[in-house]
């Protein structure tokens, strides 16, 4: 499909700064980069509509196996256990665990499931230059879902189980295992071959009429330019309510990341999961959890483990309350390093749930009566509620109001 009509895209205010800048036609294979703080405005791949949506089609193609087949089987002492991707949250609901079992089966089943039906539907329409009234709104549901979909996350989360039952038990990975690691890289190209702008471009016109003078606000969810006016009212591409900013954007993360302050400290002292042996409890922290990769010689898994579940959610917390103490000091210095760690935080947050899934394919997989079996301990729904608390924290969080300060010249 030709995607010239992504060369005409003129003026845009970027997502990270605000700065409005016009955009030069755009060559095919290159990416256009903001002139003042360096972030990612558009990328053009040829023919990426229609590569993205043979990806999405092959994705929900193996949606089926990859969720109702068994993923891996374990044997111990004669007896198996198997489980599907969906056991994460039945073997976390039955052991007293619902929340986290709701937490777990929303993000490995029900976020991919609800992101593929909005993306396919969507990518056909503009494939086929179809556009009805809702279908703005439906792909803005598939970008707000994107995030939430962590099948790519649970793969890893699954690897690290798959190294910690393997020392103890015959393990092998089935059928539904790996359609499950095909429907994770399918997922990873998507995002590769998708740009959200192109996407935008095509579902209606960039700018409202009449926004060529006078004072223009950008739609936060879709980016379309609409007179100031506007504001309070809903986007005519997208169905968003239009905001200058995001609503309540300084309250909503500052309580977001003081709850998550508190829960990492007790996600980090209480146990995340026991392994019971002959009725006698093995508590292990996430620290232990670490410990005990690096004692079995996986010291990559146990790198990624540390990074994921103690580096990256401090990292969270820090950067969110420096860019917060920044906003209401009034500081502007150090504001171009603020905007790249806070792009690098909303890019890597979702990653910190590999543990979370690991203790769900441990408790689901690992339960084989008196002999040994896999609980999961309080910890670990402090740890679940850090993850989600810190992506709300970082999705509420609006980088524009930094920049705002240096706009109107704060020292
Ligand atoms: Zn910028
Ligand atoms: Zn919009």
């Amino acid at each position: 499909m030709n995607l010239a009509p992504a060369e005409r895209i003129g003026r845009i205010y970027c997502p990270d700064c605000g700065l409005a800048q016009s955009l030069p036609a755009v060559p095919a294979h290159s990416v256009a980069d903001c002139a003042r703080c360096g972030g990612t405005l558009l990328r053009r791949i040829p023919g990426g509509i229609t590569a993205a949506l043979a990806l999405a089609l092959a994705a929900g193609l193996l949606l089926f196996p990859a969720n109702f087949l068994p993923l891996m089987i374990v044997s111990f002492e004669g007896a198996e256990r198997q489980n599907l991707t969906i056991n994460g949250l039945t073997s976390l609901w039955d052991t007293g665990y619902p929340s986290l079992g709701m937490v777990v089966g929303a993000f490995s089943v029900a976020a991919p499931v609800l992101w593929l039906a909005a993306l396919i539907p969507s990518l056909i329409l503009v494939a086929r230059r179809s556009h009805p009234p809702w279908l703005g709104w439906l792909f803005r549901q598939a970008e707000w879902l994107r995030p939430w979909a962590m099948t790519e996350v649970y793969l890893l989360g699954s690897l690290v189980a798959y190294s910690r039952i393997k020392d103890v038990a015959s393990i092998e990975i089935s059928t539904g295992g790996w359609c499950f690691v095909a429907f994770a890289l399918v997922i990873l190209a998507i995002g590769s071959v998708l740009d959200r702008r192109v996407i935008w471009h095509a579902i209606g016109p960039d700018a409202m009429a009449g926004t060529d003078q006078g004072d223009v606000i950008d739609c936060l969810a879709c980016s379309l330019i609409a007179p100031l006016e506007a504001e309070g009212g809903f986007c005519p591409r997208c169905a968003a309510r239009l905001h200058r900013r995001k609503p309540g954007s300084f309250a909503k993360t500052a309580a977001l990341t003081l709850a998550a302050f508190f829960l990492y400290i007790l996600a980090n002292i209480l146990p995340v999961l026991s392994i019971i042996r002959f009725g006698r409890g093995d508590p292990s922290t996430i620290f232990s959890g670490v410990r005990e990769l690096i004692e079995n010689g996986l010291w990559p898994l146990a790198i990624i483990v540390f990074l994921a579940s103690i580096a990256v959610p401090l990292v969270k917390l820090t950067g969110l309350t420096w860019f917060l103490l920044a906003i209401r000091c009034g500081f502007t210095q150090r504001v171009m390093a603020r905007t790249r760690l806070y792009r690098f935080i909303e890019g890597i947050g979702r990653w910190s749930n590999i543990d979370v899934f690991m203790i769900s394919i441990l408790t689901s997989l690992v339960q084989f009566g008196t002999l040994t079996r896999v609980e999961a301990e309080p910890g670990a729904v402090a740890f679940a509620a850090v993850v989600l608390l810190t992506m709300l924290a970082s999705r509420a969080f609006d980088a524009r109001l930094m920049w705002d300060l240096v706009e109107n010249g704060h020292e």
